[in-house]
Order: structure tokens, then sequence, then C-alpha cells
């Protein structure tokens, strides 16, 4: 039984055919289901109140126009009185309770969304644009949402409400009932050809919004660039064209879905007034009935049309909405791309020490960029990688952060393969200050409290005072409670540098990695943060990436890295008397007299 109604309903409404559509339902009604329950009760008591008021016309006529029946018109008077009331508090318990079950939805497929994407790797940012990620969090929701709603609505209260008036036609005039459900699935059969344009537009449309997002994001992001560059013009009319196309798909779906109306107003008015016609020629056994019984069944007819016509535009609303459901599903479905191991041990607090074996690795464009790469990085000491540019330093941090797994070897540390070990344990043992350093948009001091939030004021302003970032915090607005602005907009290059400085002092873990920590301060700056930075790495692993390379003198080695391989190892000395890479990017920066000098 159940699957021949599923597949009446399938005929009936192509979108139920895809998976997708019973899916969402089933996860999200049952999720909902309490809501959902008084929902639908409250639209069964709406439909039957509507119905009511198509048969108690009958009576309203007859206490009017039969003078025998006078003495009904108090009663009748009061039952209208009463299934109004009764309509009006049904129809706000389904309002609120729909609209808070849809709510619900949307919170819980935007957290659903956005925690999928947390467990995303870098790799798949790499490869998602953000506008499209943006687009799928907030538009997607909201359209299964709408699609949800929509079905509980048609299908609860606008089918019942359908049904009952059908049932007071009949039971008022059966013959001219019959006669009007022969015209009525007339004005539906256009429709069905309408439903597969209606997919491609709003295919269309998403894409131009998510195109829209990202003219703004790069607007946002690249306004000097846009300004030095005079780009505005260029900007300028990429929006214009995405903003138009959007404007002509939603011209063209609101065109589909506004010639349902027209389509079935016509046919209805046809219907009615033949009907009006037949009942007025006493025709098809109408004889013998009462103005109020004729009155009825009008009624019913015309208010019948609404919710017939909201059923049959329904299928346009589902498909246009199941594009961003189908969007949503596939983020959602998408496996993570970097997940943790499933029985993940912690990380042993060990001193660090950082093994790659036989490593290879490639961003999966084919193209490898770690090859065969072993190394050792010893408990406490710094480690500094030098070599040309795109040999694959920062690739080396990413690896030990587990950002990317090797395709092959394994990268351990104090002897634990880090792809067994739990993220939380593993990236709480590292300190990271990279190239571009990352801002949230708070205060300074909770910027520097994000990797340890439960350091105390106190803590915060040493850490600061180590980075040597306490004077010019000091000279801020308001100091350390100044707003750094969208990704630290109110603060220079080195100020933010040294920021992310202190945050990895505050954070007081035995693996330190910089990414050219200090490539964005002036000298003076940069030799006061150095000075800071020698106290900080005593003691801890310390991988230190500089294209200065009279800041990596002092490390206890030196890996020149080379097309993603150990060039060579050894202390500064040691391969400088050795002639050989290291050397000749030593040459290449300080000239080869003073070269000889330090030799
Ligand atoms: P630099 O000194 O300029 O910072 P690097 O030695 O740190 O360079 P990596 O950033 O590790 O080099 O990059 C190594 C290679 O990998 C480069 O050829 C780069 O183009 C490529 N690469 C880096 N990141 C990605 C990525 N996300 N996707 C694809 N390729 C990448």
């Amino acid at each position: 039984m159940l699957s021949f109604i599923r597949s009446r309903l399938e005929a009936a409404f192509p979108a139920l055919k895809e998976k997708l559509l019973w899916r969402l339902l089933r996860e999200n009604l049952h999720e909902q289901r309490k809501l959902y329950a008084v929902s639908i009760l409250a639209m069964i008591v709406v439909a039957a109140m509507t119905s009511s008021v198509a048969l108690v016309m009958r009576y309203i006529v007859d206490a009017m126009t039969i003078p025998d029946n006078q003495g009904m018109v108090f009663i009748v008077a009061a039952a209208v009185a009463l299934i109004f009331t009764i309509k009006g508090m049904a129809t706000y318990v389904q309002v609120v309770s729909l609209t808070r079950a849809g709510n619900r939805i949307v919170a819980t497929q935007q957290v659903r969304l956005y925690d999928k994407l947390l467990r995303q790797g870098v790799s798949f940012f790499n490869l998602t644009e953000s506008s499209d990620l943006l687009m799928r969090v907030t538009q997607s929701a909201q359209m299964a949402r709408m699609i949800i709603d929509m079905i509980v609505t048609s299908f609860v209260r606008d089918l019942l409400t359908l049904i009952g008036l059908v049932i007071v036609m009949f039971y008022q005039q059966p013959v001219l009932s019959a006669i009007s459900l022969l015209i009525g699935p007339a004005a539906i059969f256009g429709i069905r050809v309408l439903l597969r344009k209606v997919r491609k537009i709003m295919e269309m449309e998403m894409a131009s919004l998510a195109e829209i997002i990202k003219v703004i994001q790069e607007t946002s992001t690249g306004i000097r660039i846009i300004k030095a560059f005079a780009l505005e013009e260029r900007m300028s009319s990429r929006m214009v064209k995405a903003v138009r196309e959007v404007e002509k798909r939603s011209n063209a779906i609101s065109r589909l879905e506004a010639i349902t109306s027209p389509l079935m107003d016509t046919l209805s008015g046809f219907a009615i007034s033949a009907v009006v016609a037949l009942s007025a020629l006493q025709i098809f056994g109408v004889q013998g009935t009462t103005p109020g019984q004729l009155m009825s069944f009008v009624t019913a007819l015309l208010m019948a049309y609404e919710p017939a016509k909201r059923l049959s535009r329904m299928r346009i609303t589902i498909e246009s909405g199941m594009v961003g459901v189908r969007m949503m599903f596939t983020l959602l479905d998408q496996p993570d791309t970097l997940a943790e191991h499933p029985d993940p041990v912690a990380m042993p607090k060990g001193p660090g020490r950082i093994v790659f074996d036989r490593v290879h690795f490639g961003y999966g464009t084919g193209r490898p960029v770690i090859s065969d790469l072993s190394l050792v990085f010893e408990a406490g000491k710094t480690t500094a990688l030098v070599g040309p540019s795109g040999g694959g330093k920062s690739t080396i941090l990413n690896l030990i952060l587990r950002l990317y797994d090797p395709g092959e070897g394994t990268v351990t540390i104090d002897g634990q393969d880090i792809r067994m070990a739990s993220f939380a344990t593993l990236r709480d043992r590292i300190s990271f200050v990279g190239q571009d350093t990352f801002l949230f948009s708070a205060s300074v001091s909770d910027n520097i409290r994000f990797g340890s939030p439960s350091a105390s004021e106190d803590a915060v302003i040493a850490a600061c005072k180590a980075a040597n970032a306490h004077e010019f915090i000091e000279h801020l607005p308001q100091g350390y409670h100044t707003q750094v602005g969208e990704n630290g907009a109110f603060l220079s290059g080195g100020q933010k540098q040294r920021l992310a400085i202190a945050r990895a002092i505050l954070r007081d873990a035995p693996i330190l990695l910089l990414d050219e920590a200090t490539s964005a301060l002036d000298s003076r700056s940069e030799a006061l943060v150095q000075e800071a930075l020698q106290r900080l790495t005593k003691g801890r692993t310390t991988i230190v990436i500089a294209h200065r390379l009279s800041t990596v003198l002092g490390a206890d080695k030196i890996c020149v890295i080379e097309a993603g391989r150990l060039a060579e190892e050894g202390s500064a000395k040691a391969l400088l008397a050795r002639g050989g890479a290291f050397r000749s990017l030593y040459d290449q920066q300080f000239g080869a007299a003073q070269a000889r000098n330090t030799a």
C-alpha cells in the first residue's frame, strides 16, 4: 500500500523520484517531529474549519431566505463566529510551530554544514571557492526549509482543505460537483512542461549568486590592489554582469511561476461560470434544492480554488528549491579529505623529535612536491630549512602540522606516527608562526589568547613584551582591548607578525614552527624579535624557514631543500666549508668577498 502511494506521488511530483527529497523529509521531519505533529494537528483543524465555512453557507442563506427558518439565524451566527475563532487560533498555532520547526532545520543544517567544512583538510579549501561555500551554508539550508514547509503545508493543509471542500460540494450538489471535477485537472496539465525549465534556470541563478558573493569578497580583500591598478571599472562590470544574470533568472522563474496562475484562473473562471449558469437553468437535477445548498456548493467551489492552485504550483517551488538541497547534500556527503584516525591515540609528551622517513607528497596536481625525503629534526634543537623558492619548505611544515598526509612514507614525532594521533593532542604540541599572519576580527588580547584561552592577562602582557609588541600595543587607542579589524586591517604587517609571535610564545608548545616569521619586520624590530625568539627556541624543537640566511646562521642544523629533496645538511660552518648548495645561496646573498671573510 505504502509503495503504491509512493509511486502515485512520484508520478505526480517528479522531484520526489529523487532520493534526496525523501532523505530531506525523512531526516528533518523525524528530527523535528514534535513541532511538526503540533503543526499538522493545527492544519487539520484549519482544513476542517475552512470546509465548515462552505458548509455553513447553506444555513446562512436558508436562514435569511426561507421565512420559517428565521429562528436559526442566531444559531448560525454563533456557529460562524465559533468557526472563525477556532480557525484563527489553529492558524496561529500552525504558523508558529511550522516556523519554529523551519528555523530549527535551518540552524541544524547550517551547523552541520559548517562542522563538515571544519572536518575538511586544507586541500578541500584550496579546491573550493569560498563564495561557493558561503552559498551552500547560507542559501541551501534555507531552500531545504522552504521545500519542507511547502510539502507539509500543501500535503496536509491544502490537500485536506481541498478534500473537505470537495466533500461539501458533493454533499450539496453531486452532479454539479462531478462536472467541476472533470474540468479542474485540465488546468494542471500545462505545468509538467514548465518543470523541466525551472531546474536549469535555478542552477544558473545560484551560480550567478555565488559570483556576486565572490566579487564582493574579492573587492573587500583586494581593495588596495583594485585602487592601485584602477580596476574599479573592471570590477564594476563583473558585478553588473552577475547582478543582471541573477535578475534575468529571477524574472524567468517568476514568469514560470506566474504562468500557472492565469492558466488556472481562466479555466476555473469558466468552470465556475458554467456551474452557476447550469444551476440557474435548473438542469442536472438541481430542482428542489434550496438557494442555501447552491450557495454552499458555489462557496466550496470558489474556496477550493486557492488550495488547488497552491498544490499545482508546489511542483515548481519544489523543483527550484531542489537545486539548493542537492548542493547541501553534496557538501554533507563529501568524504572528509583528512580524517582523524577512527581510534586516535594521544601524542606522547616527549621532547619533540620529528622524523621524516622516505616521505613522498604532492598537492594532487600530479606533480611531486616532496620526493623521498628522510630528515630528522632533533629534539630541543633549531633546524633551519633554506633553499630556492617553491622547493617545498612550507610543505614540510604543512606535513608536520598534518594539514596534509604524505602519499608515501611517515612523519613521526617522538616515535608516534602522526596519522594515528588525535588532532587535538598533535596540534597542542605545536606552535606555528606563518608567512601570512591571520588575525581574527577581535581584540588584540583575544587574538593572542586564541592558542591558549586560559592564559592570564599578565601572561599575555609578558608574551607581548617578549615579542617586542607591548610598546606598540600600549599606543593603540584601547591598548590590549583595541579591535584589530577584519584580518588585522588596522595593523601594519610587522605589528601583525609580532602579535603572531606573541601568540606562539604564550602557547608555550614544545615544537615551534617559524615560516618566515620575521620577514615583515624592519631591521631594528627584527633584531629585537630574533633575540626574543632565541630565548623562546631554547630547549624546543624549532624549525625555521628563512630566506634571509643571516637569521639562520646560528641554527644547530641547516637543511637545504631543493625541488622537494634534501640537497645537503649540516652546520652553517660545515656547509660553507663544503662549498655546495648552501655555499652558493650564501654567496648570492652576501657576495663572494664577504663570504670568503666569514669562511
Ligand atoms: P617559498 O620559499 O617561496 O615559500 P617553499 O619552499 O616554502 O617556497 P612550498 O610553499 O612548500 O615552497 O611549495 C612547494 C611547491 O608546491 C611549489 O611549487 C608550489 O607551487 C606548490 N604548492 C604549494 N602549495 C600548494 C597547494 N596548496 N596546491 C598546489 N600546489 C601547491
